[in-house]
């Protein structure tokens, strides 16, 4: 049987999270908690008389997306009307841009866990304007036009994904980026952020691509990975079995986890796309753009370099510590507090990491942890000065994970304090070996590796607060003397 090759391209709406509409000064909420309807002017409900005015800040926001995704700014942008009937949509036409673009001919590099980066085209970038939300219930349908109008940038792929992992690093990717930017907040559930994935498949020696499907509503990127995957196999059973894939918009079903066809495309969608004439060609000077420009955040790739370079992490931390912005604002915070770089490095990802996937606690909410970068810099100053030892620190982490006490507190209140004294050590070890006369037997007559389960006991009989250095010295040193004695 010969092998079918995926392609993808994937289509992003990215809302741009400024404090007004697209084109009039009507306020922007949030569209899942604000109550419906309460946030429209004459312009978001498509009165007639009313006249559209551009968001400069709207604009420059997604001038700041289409910079970081490698794009060029054409200096020339236009308006279009998107012509379409739908009752979400009041004036009969959605503003959109068509043959005059924000920004064209990106990138993206996503990172694979199973080698280098992956250069993903981005085709083109521009602005146009939410529409409402309709809401099905029984009897009719309701529809709520807060959402109308608000700041949206389509990002369009070139078909060059070519896996539902490849689809979700560049989903991950660039979500990261809208965060870094700070234009948009990545919060799927409240479809700030909306995803819609094209698919087909394909035989090495086909000369051309294949009919593709269009995969909408998919409200996470998990879903987004699961439909791909069921949408490439679908497909692949169809030709096997002597089929065709006809042109269809999908949707992902998530409770059934499966696809459902929503409609078999006979033509293509006719828009009848003409330049918006309510609108002035916007001129983007180059001076404009550099501005812009200057604005920009370091962005992920940009740190996760720094990182290796400039701090000697590895290339996996370095990459993990700078996926979410929060969770590298969190590790550079640590860093300002005194911590050296690995140190910090290692009890985030191996340490606080653990105990938020524990709680289910994402990635990006680590900046509302109880355990703030300030606070895990103080505990790792005490197990560095000897105040606690390691194993000791963890525990505390843990603590503090839950309470938000500081270590110092914990420390105390607990009664954590390592136990250094030589003399305190020597009297707990000696009893050690005189409770465990089996196991120091056998350890004396060849069986090394017992000296750890010695070593256990005695640091639990110090409740794991001994110096771990003394209490090796110790059980050596009074191990040794048996030895000699017999
Ligand atoms: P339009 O329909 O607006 O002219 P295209 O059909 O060229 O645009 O592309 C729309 C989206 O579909 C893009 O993200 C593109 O990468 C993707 N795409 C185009 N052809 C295929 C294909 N054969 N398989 C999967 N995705 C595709
Ligand atoms: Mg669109």
């Amino acid at each position: 049987m010969s092998e079918w090759i995926t392609i993808i391209g994937l289509e992003v709406h990215a809302e741009m999270e400024t404090g007004s509409k697209m084109f009039s000064a009507c306020p922007v909420v949030d569209s899942v908690e604000a109550p419906p309807n309460t946030a429209v002017d004459p312009l978001s409900l498509g009165m007639p008389g009313t006249l559209p005015v551009i968001n400069k800040l709207a604009m420059e926001y997604g001038m700041m997306v289409g910079l970081a995704l490698n794009c060029e700014i054409p200096p020339l942008n236009q308006f279009a009307r998107k012509n379409y009937f739908y009752p979400d949509l009041p004036k009969g036409y959605q503003i959109s841009q068509y043959d005059r673009p924000l920004a064209i001919n990106g990138w993206i590099d996503i990172d694979l866990s199973d080698g280098p980066t992956k250069r993903i085209r981005v085709r083109r970038a521009h602005m146009e304007e939410d529409t409402g939300k309709l809401t099905h219930v029984s009897g009719g349908s309701l529809v709520d036009y807060n959402r109308a109008g608000v700041p949206l940038l389509e990002i369009v792929s070139e078909p060059d994904i070519n896996s539902a992992e490849e689809a979700e690093a560049y989903a991950r990717k660039l979500r990261a980026i809208l965060r870094y930017l700070g234009v948009n907040s990545g919060d799927m559930s409240k479809g700030v952020l909306r995803f819609e994935a094209n698919v087909s498949v394909m035989r090495p020696d086909d000369a051309d691509y294949r009919t593709r499907t269009e995969i909408k509503n998919l409200n996470s990127i998990r879903s987004m990975y699961r439909a791909i995957q069921y949408e490439v196999n679908r497909q692949i059973k169809l030709y096997e079995s002597g089929d065709t894939v006809r042109q269809a918009t999908l949707g992902w079903d998530e409770n059934a986890q499966k696809i459902i066809i929503q409609r078999y495309k006979e033509r293509p969608d006719e828009y009848r796309y003409f330049p918006e004439p309510d609108l002035p060609v916007v001129v983007v000077s180059r001076e404009w753009v550099d501005e812009v420009r200057a604005r920009l955040p370091e962005l992920p790739d940009a740190k996760k370099q720094r990182f290796v370079e400039e701090l000697g992490l590895n290339d996996y931390d370095a990459g993990v510590l700078v996926a979410e912005r929060a969770v590298a604002n969190y590790y550079e915070a640590v860093l300002t507090a005194g911590i050296e770089a690995k140190a910090a490095a290692n009890w985030i990802i191996s340490n606080l990491f653990g105990l938020m996937n524990k709680a289910s606690v994402d990635r990006e909410a680590i900046a509302d942890i109880p355990a703030t970068p300030q606070k895990l810099a103080g505990l790792i100053k005490l197990v560095n000065d000897g105040t606690i030892n390691q194993n000791i620190g963890v525990k505390v982490l843990e603590m503090m994970f839950e309470s938000g006490q500081d270590a110092q507190t914990i420390v105390d209140e607990k009664g954590l304090a390592q136990v250094s004294d030589t003399s305190l050590i020597a009297k707990a070890v000696a009893q050690v070996i005189k409770d465990n006369d089996g196991l120091v037997q056998r350890y004396l007559e060849g069986q090394d590796k017992l000296f750890g389960a010695l070593m256990g006991k005695a640091m639990g009989a110090l409740k794991g607060k001994g110096n771990p250095q003394v209490v090796r010295e110790q059980l050596t040193e009074q191990l040794n003397a048996l030895r000699n004695d017999s």
